[in-house]
């Protein structure tokens, strides 16, 4: 007997699956609930924007076309928000497809990547996929990026430097002292791929700085990468984006797309949702006022040390086995993310949602851990 997986290449038969998270009928169908909080994908809990809704709705109708190749239209509209080249952008079916890309075009056997532990499981899975090495950088015992321990591992072989800011799943974000640092000391062989999916929530805080101006003051090689599936809410129709230091970076990225990666629809919405910044700017409103709400109640009155997120969800430590408390949050209908990383098994994360879900949250948490 062959075993299918021996057809697959070396990488992909050591590969892990990315851990995606329960669905809401998932949870429904086996720990028989009606009402579910879906709290693990970080999911914008406002909805679309009734612009982005509308300008989806029209352009459903040319669904027997293909879509624009290259994203003209959103491409102008973010090229003049950002005061950049259009060149300098590259667009993605969310920004997984362009992590994906990335990996595929500047990855070869033996490269190394340097990442930030707890990791975004993307971060590591595509890297391995393309056949490097990733090497994974803990943070600080006070959760924050350790810069020093970062940069002192790079290699001659790191050709990739890949982490995300506000970090996903700790919420933490690099200062601007830290940013300098990293990009004082990145080697001149290694990309930097900054990926700011949450770059809406943190900007604006006070301890954010505007990563994509030091980078464009730099000498840097850069990819940042942002997504419309976060304050955006459109995670359903995978747009994301990056902007590169040179065209360069962007005309070797569009070589292995596939042609017509982000759909019309996508496209339009997208356009729509970016011009839309009363709705942008309530969602950034009720994740603050929620976050600091929940902050309070499991500092308060559950006694948990939540970490100070810049993001649109919370990572804190649970008092009791996280398999349990977990099992019990599901049982009174609660989607959370049990860190699932070695060194990081007693965490969750929890995402922000509406004030209903965010309230079925802290009376199930509290449930669990007085069981
Ligand atoms: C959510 C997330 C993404 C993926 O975003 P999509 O655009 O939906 O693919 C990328 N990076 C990080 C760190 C994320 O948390």
């Amino acid at each position: 007997m062959y075993a299918s997986n021996t057809f697959a290449r070396t990488e992909v038969q050591a590969l892990n699956g990315y851990n995606a998270g329960l669905s809401i009928e998932a949870v429904q169908e086996r720990h028989g609930v009606l009402r579910v909080a879906k709290l693990g994908s970080n999911e914008n809990p406002l909805g679309i924007s009734p612009k982005a809704l509308a300008a989806l709705t029209a352009e459903a109708h040319q669904a027997a076309l293909y879509p624009n190749q290259s994203c003209g239209i959103l491409r102008n509209a973010l090229a003049h928000k950002l005061a950049i080249d259009g060149k300098n952008l590259v667009f993605g079916n969310g920004s997984e497809d362009l992590l994906s890309i990335i990996c595929r075009v500047f990855l070869d056997h033996g490269d190394q990547v340097v990442t930030i532990l707890p990791s975004f499981g993307l971060h590591i899975i595509y890297p391995q996929a393309a056949g490097a090495e990733v090497i994974g950088v803990p943070m600080g015992s006070d959760m924050r990026v350790d810069v020093q321990a970062l940069m002192a591992a790079m290699t001659p072989r790191t050709r990739l430097l890949m982490f995300s800011s506000p970090s996903n799943p700790v919420g933490s974000a690099l200062n601007s002292a830290e940013l300098q640092y990293v990009i004082d000391n990145l080697p001149p062989h290694t990309l930097l791929v900054f990926d700011e999916a949450y770059f809406e929530y943190a900007n604006g805080e006070a301890d954010y700085p505007d990563c994509l101006e030091m980078l464009q003051k730099s000498q840097c090689h850069y990819i940042v990468l942002r997504t419309f599936s976060k304050a955006y809410a459109l995670a359903g129709l995978r747009i994301g984006y990056g902007i590169t230091s040179d065209p360069a970076l962007a005309e070797l990225i569009d070589r292995l797309r596939t042609p017509f990666n982000v759909n019309r629809c996508a496209q339009a919405a997208a356009t729509a949702a970016l011009a839309d910044n009363e709705h942008l700017i309530a969602s950034i409103q009720h994740v603050r006022s929620e976050r600091s709400r929940i902050n309070k109640v499991l500092q308060q009155d559950l006694g948990l040390q939540p970490i100070p997120s810049l993001a649109n969800f919370i990572f804190f430590s649970s008092p009791l086995a996280v398999d349990s408390v977990n099992l019990s949050l599901l049982q009174q209908g609660v989607i959370t993310k049990p860190w699932a990383e070695a060194g990081y098994r007693q965490f969750l994360r929890v995402s922000i949602g509406s004030c209903e879900d965010n309230n079925l949250f802290l009376q199930a948490l509290e449930n669990a851990l007085h069981q």
